[in-house]
């Protein structure tokens, strides 16, 4: 399904849309438009349109600040709900250039690109399929969010209908009219707390819908007077909110993880791959898991990972291998959580497993007893190791493996760690509630 620059320009005119948003994101995933008019449509297409890059967060020093917004027709949108408006409003995303015509270094999916292009030089491609799970709350009198929901609802739980029932409903609706096939959609185990699956598509499309998806979700529970937020833990003592990946390699139409006969039906490459992972897992995590909240989420008791190691059946643990084999065999990934920046954690999880591949590594034995059961003795005897526990140690992690900043590059290698340090250090030297409540009358 590849768009033409004329496709795209005669759906503009075909759906009257009036203003274009070129959509990128910075290196904290967060995305950034600049709008143009139909008029400029052509131009932008041809890559002519430039912009002070200077403004945009981590993307530039000012020296360097011009940049070229390159949209990928693929990628264009109307946005259903401006349809019927006097002038509908479509979106492309973009990838950045510099002047000289090269890619920008600082562009998280140009990182994707560089690792979907080494993996394609082994002949394979990879497909993702997101589980992305959020909170929607309620809004005090000034329109500021809380942290309080409205319902009783549990996991799967049918009724009571509530307020964020009606709003994840025009969420599914939504997207589906964007294209998206969503293959379910339910009430999660937190009180307010929902998820959205859709269909797994090639990884940087799957990045690009992640991107689209998180602003979907928060703009239609903002049309419900709903607060939706991605924020991994927003409540402590209640589950916190994962975005699960379930992972695959193709490699000419077939599924590269699938071997019929092997006991496990996993092939030597999904073996490799998953060893990756697992090797890399501790540096991938300051990626996958990258504010200081995701280390709240990264507990026992929550079907949340905490330990690196792998399973065919349980859930406690970083890897679970699903059933399904044959065109569906595939690994679940379960630390990523929401607040991630997509391209970037596609780009080290694909890197990582590769890695794997290229070094054929051997992955542990799998662990089929629940890790949070076990004591650290019965876990050090078996070899199990844990992902950071905070936001720092998973940066010091990062700092000491080159394949990981390497599927950055040094550039958003350099600025991410600067960025993540500067927020560690801002949350260390506050005084949180908990040392009010331990100390305050102790001491
Ligand atoms: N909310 C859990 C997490 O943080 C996942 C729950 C589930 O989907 N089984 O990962
Ligand atoms: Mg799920
Ligand atoms: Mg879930
Ligand atoms: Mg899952």
């Amino acid at each position: 399904r590849l768009v033409t620059k004329d496709d795209v320009i005669r759906l503009a005119e075909e759906n009257n849309v009036g203003f274009i948003r070129l959509q990128f994101t910075d290196i904290m995933g967060v995305p950034k438009n600049v709008s143009i008019t139909r008029e400029q449509l052509g131009k932008a297409l041809d890559g002519e349109l430039m912009f002070d890059g200077s403004s945009i967060e981590g993307f530039a020093r000012i020296e360097e600040s011009d940049m070229y917004l390159k949209p990928d027709p693929n990628t264009f949108m109307i946005f259903p709900w401006t349809l019927g408006e006097e002038m509908s409003i479509g979106r492309l995303i973009c990838d950045v250039y510099n002047p000289d015509n090269t890619p920008f270094v600082g562009c998280p999916r140009y990182a994707l690109k560089r690792a979907l292009n080494r993996a394609a030089e082994h002949g394979f491609s990879m497909n993702v399929g997101p589980e992305a799970e959020f909170f929607l709350f309620l809004k005090d009198e000034e329109g500021k969010p809380t942290l309080k929901t409205h319902d009783r609802a549990g996991y799967f739980d049918l009724a009571p209908v509530d307020l964020g029932e009606n709003a994840r409903r025009e969420m599914v609706l939504t997207l589906q009219k964007m294209g998206f096939e969503v293959e379910a959609s339910h009430h999660e185990v937190a009180p307010g707390q929902h998820e959205i699956d859709f269909k797994y598509d090639e990884a940087l499309n799957t990045a690009d819908k992640i991107v689209t998806f998180r602003s979907v979700v928060r703009i239609i529970a903002q049309k419900h007077g709903l607060h939706a937020t991605f924020m991994p833990k927003p409540i402590y003592g209640i589950a916190g909110s994962g975005m699960h990946l379930h992972i695959s390699l193709f490699k000419e139409g077939q599924n590269a993880f699938y071997n019929p006969n092997t006991p496990d039906q996993l092939s030597q490459t999904a073996l490799h791959f998953i060893a990756g992972i697992l090797h890399h897992a501790k540096a991938l995590t300051a990626i996958t898991n990258p504010t200081v909240n995701s280390y709240k989420r990264l507990v026992p008791g929550y079907e949340a990972p905490v330990y690196i190691a792998w399973s065919y059946r349980n859930r406690s643990p970083l890897v679970r291998i699903p059933a399904r084999r044959g065109i569906g065999t595939r690994m679940e990934l379960r630390n990523p959580d929401p607040s991630c920046n997509p391209y970037l954690a596609l780009a080290v999880i694909l890197r990582a497993g590769l890695d794997g591949i290229e070094k054929r590594m051997d992955p542990p034995e799998t662990v089929n007893q629940n890790i949070y059961e076990m004591d650290l003795e019965a876990r050090e005897k078996a070899g199990i190791e844990s992902l950071p526990g905070t936001l720092r140690e998973a940066l010091i992690e990062l700092s000491n493996d080159e394949v990981i900043q390497d599927a950055l590059g040094p550039h958003i290698f350099s600025r991410f760690m600067y960025a993540k340090r500067v927020e560690w250090e801002d949350y260390r030297g506050r005084v949180h509630e908990w040392e009010i409540e331990e100390y305050l009358a102790k001491f």
